[in-house]
């Protein structure tokens, strides 16, 4: 489905029997990350919706637009295998027919990390999702655990906003090497693939560590850079332990936090992260 018409049109019924609609967006190239969202959004809902849109309001890089990876009729096949019931994928045309003159804006949740690195990039992100939200109107809504910080502007969108939508927020799938599912995997040869493992096992060291009963950030941070260090094709931007919810730094976890890195690897820039959770929080 391409238009904003003919998505509302089919969604009518839906919409009038009382049925729940589980909603998953993404920007496409799907994989197993994306398509266990559609598992969640199944158990949760009776009828589920997908959408594909390479959301150009989001990107800071031209390059990272244009490189990005885009194969409609792929994913169309996979989510109809995957049990999804609607495909939304509509052109930037559509989408945007003029510039928008309205932006969605976060403070706090978004300043840092992603949000410093990646200038505009969750204006984008909050601005399309809330156009999203409308145009479905989903009983709950989908994210990856992989992109934490966009799953904490989310939940903070649905309260501030008033949207009447349960925020399930799916764990983080990786490949079987432990490399975190991602669109952008393929464009890392495999000796770039050998090096970005490493973020997974530096962040698996300071989840040990935590584990163990460490509780500074600082030591948990010291420990995700030290196993970086000789890596020399990684350049790390950020090793940071923040608050779940509200994405600032901590200095002591006592409440749920996220160890979480972004680095760039021949020019591929990657995220990924780990949950940290006391007991009894
Ligand atoms: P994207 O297509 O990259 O915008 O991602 C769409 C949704 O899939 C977002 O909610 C992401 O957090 C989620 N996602 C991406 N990669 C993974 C993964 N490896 N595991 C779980 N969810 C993911």
């Amino acid at each position: 489905m391409e238009t904003v018409v003919d998505c509302r049109v089919a969604l009518e019924p839906v919409w009038r029997d009382g049925r729940r609609i589980g909603f998953v967006p993404t920007m496409g190239a799907l994989h197993e990350g994306h398509l266990s969202l559609v598992d969640r959004a199944r158990r949760v809902a009776d009828f589920v919706v997908l959408s594909v849109f390479v959301n150009p309001t989001q990107f800071d890089s031209a390059d990272d637009l244009e490189a990005y990876p885009r194969d409609l009729e792929r994913d169309l096949a996979l989510a109809d295998r995957r049990g999804v019931d609607l495909v939304f994928a509509p052109t930037v045309e559509e989408m945007y027919p003029e510039p928008s003159l309205t932006t969605v804006t976060m403070a706090g949740v978004t300043d840092r990390y992603e949000g410093a690195a990646r200038p505009g990039h969750f204006d984008g992100v909050l601005t399309v999702v809330t156009k999203l939200f409308h145009i479905v109107e989903p009983d709950v809504a989908v994210f990856g655990r992989k992109d934490a910080q966009q799953a904490a502007a989310i939940r903070r969108l649905i309260a501030d906003l008033d949207f009447p939508i349960v925020l399930e927020v799916a764990p983080t799938v990786r490949e079987a090497d432990g490399l975190a599912a991602s669109s952008r995997n393929v464009r890392l040869s495999p000796e770039d693939r050998r090096c970005a493992l490493g973020l997974h096992r530096a962040l698996r060291r300071a989840e040990a560590l935590f584990v163990e009963g460490e509780r500074r950030a600082d030591r948990l941070e010291e420990a995700i850079r030290d196993e970086l260090s000789d890596r020399q094709a990684v350049e790390l931007e950020y090793a940071a332990v923040v608050d779940r919810d509200r994405f600032e730094p901590v200095v002591v976890v006592e409440r749920p936090a996220i160890a979480a890195v972004a680095a760039r690897i021949a020019g591929v820039r990657l995220i990924d992260n780990v949950p940290l959770e006391p007991d009894g929080s």
